[in-house]
């Protein structure tokens, strides 16, 4: 068998934060009682015309942005005919050939190395609505609440070689519409989907080999076991000298398999044309810079800079800013202090994580804010308190909004500097730990450590460390 490449393209549906529908007044919600969020324009009566939410094109040239695109100053809806339940006026308003934004380019990292995915087209389009197949129940329900939400569909150039990969850019664009604050992204009510065009070749072949679409993939790691499945397949056909056939597959998630959903489709077969109920309309380039203005700094650009500019190591600046509300805490700690930038980034990824972790919760909902924390922060550069009392003073303040000197004050955690207290705690710790001083005289440098925090133990986290390792050091000569 010859060394062969997968080769992946992404098509990236995310559903827009907006207060309305696309082209109608209805309220854009998830969890509603079904069918109650609808109008005759969003269920496609006859007769009923839809009107475009401003909001809709504003985010997607939000996006644009945010990924590098061009963006085209003529706005143009075009109509995608096909026949399914969940869409009752059998055409989909989208984008065909002139989708808003275009040309685009996403920088993003895997395992530390920058890698690039080019963005063919970002285009707005509507939602369908949902079916329900109910166990036991012959019949299948249509919900149409969701008919008219706003999606935008984010298209990429088959830049991608792993499922690996994939993944780590899927996580990328998920980071972007968080930061730009255009879509909720919350995976389990589907605000964000994926399909995936997979293709094998031979290594270092300039042709693309016939690719299968996957649809029907709701998580990141399940796009990520689609295409490696799809990739297996593929290769196995080619194997067996088989010819790979076009065809779109349907993911089953918990079978760990996909099956033949529809053979060959091309845009043809949805015979687009020009939507003739929205007129077209000419962008302001003065708008489409305004809108500039409103995205922020972004992951990439943040990594960077918290990497120059605070020496953070580039897997803590990407772990902090993988995450928006994180970064903008760690931001707002590095305002205060720009030298305790590196301590409170390993506060921010150790024992605040964990905290958040064990509650499922997000930094929001910390309630220790900035400021304090940076107050305690202070104290240990100070040497006012030592590293474990301040731990303890963290602990206390979750619960009480008092300042952490005060608490530090009330606790008698200060730093405790006195050479001679802490020489008999040196003493004593010397005399019980004898079996680790004969290791340390035969060599075994490291249980200097393990004596230093027998120490530390011994003054209840009080004891300044440098000082007791200075002492601990002289008595072993
Ligand atoms: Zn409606």
């Amino acid at each position: 068998m010859k060394d062969y490449e997968i080769v992946i393209g992404l098509e990236i549906h995310a559903e827009l934060n907006t207060k309305t529908k696309i082209f109608c007044s209805c309220r854009n919600s998830f969890g509603e009682k079904e069918n109650e969020q609808c109008c005759p324009v969003c269920t496609g009566m006859p007769g009923a015309l839809p009107v475009l939410n401003q909001k809709v094109v504003e985010y997607a040239i939000r996006m644009g942005h945010a990924t590098n695109c061009k963006i085209n100053s003529l706005l143009k809806q075009d109509r995608k005919n096909y026949c399914y339940p969940d869409l009752p006026k059998a055409y989909q308003i989208s984008q065909y050939d002139l989708p808003v934004c275009y040309d685009g380019e996403v920088e993003f990292a895997v395992n530390g190395e920058p890698r690039k995915v080019r963005i063919n087209r970002i285009q707005i389009e509507e939602d369908a609505g949902k079916l329900l197949h109910q166990e036991g129940v012959a019949n299948t329900l249509v919900d149409l609440n969701r008919c008219g939400v706003p999606l935008i569909e984010i298209v990429t150039e088959p830049d991608l070689r792993s499922s690996r990969e994939a993944h780590e850019f899927l996580e990328t664009i998920r980071t972007i519409l968080m930061y730009i604050g255009i879509s909720d992204c919350k995976m389990q009510e589907g605000s964000i989907r994926c399909d995936v065009n997979v293709s094998v070749r031979p290594k270092g072949s300039e042709v693309l080999g016939t690719r299968c679409e996957m649809k029907n993939i709701n998580t990141f790691s399940g796009a990520q076991r689609a295409i490696d499945f799809e990739a297996a397949r593929q290769l196995s056909i080619l194997e067996n000298g088989g010819v790979i056939v076009q065809e779109t597959r349907r993911w089953d998630d918990d079978a760990g398999r996909s099956s033949l959903l529809r053979s060959k489709e091309d845009a043809q077969d949805y015979r687009f044309f020009y939507e003739p109920d929205i007129p077209l309309v000419a962008l302001e380039e003065a708008w489409i810079d305004q809108i500039k203005a409103d995205v922020p700094e972004l992951p990439q650009e943040k990594i960077k800079r918290y990497v120059r500019d605070f020496c953070l190591s580039k897997t803590d600046a990407g772990n902090i800013s993988r995450n928006y509300e994180r970064a903008l805490f760690f931001d707002a700690c590095t305002l205060i202090d720009d030298k305790l930038a590196k301590n409170a980034a390993n506060w921010i990824l150790g024992d605040i994580s964990k905290y958040l972790n064990e509650r499922n919760e997000e930094i929001d909902a910390f309630p220790v804010r900035p400021s304090r924390l940076m107050s305690l922060l202070q104290l240990v550069n100070k040497e006012i308190i030592s590293g474990s009392a301040a731990k303890k003073v963290l602990s206390i303040m979750l619960e009480d909004a008092a300042d952490p000197m005060a608490i530090v004050e009330r606790e008698g955690l200060l730093q405790n500097s006195n050479e001679e207290e802490m020489l008999r705690i040196v003493e004593d710790v010397l005399v019980v730990n004898s079996r680790a001083v004969e290791d340390y005289k035969q060599g075994r440098a490291n249980v200097l450590g393990f004596l230093v925090g027998q120490c530390m133990k011994q003054s209840k986290g009080k004891g300044d460390p440098k000082l007791i390792n200075r002492l601990l050091t002289e008595r072993l000569k």
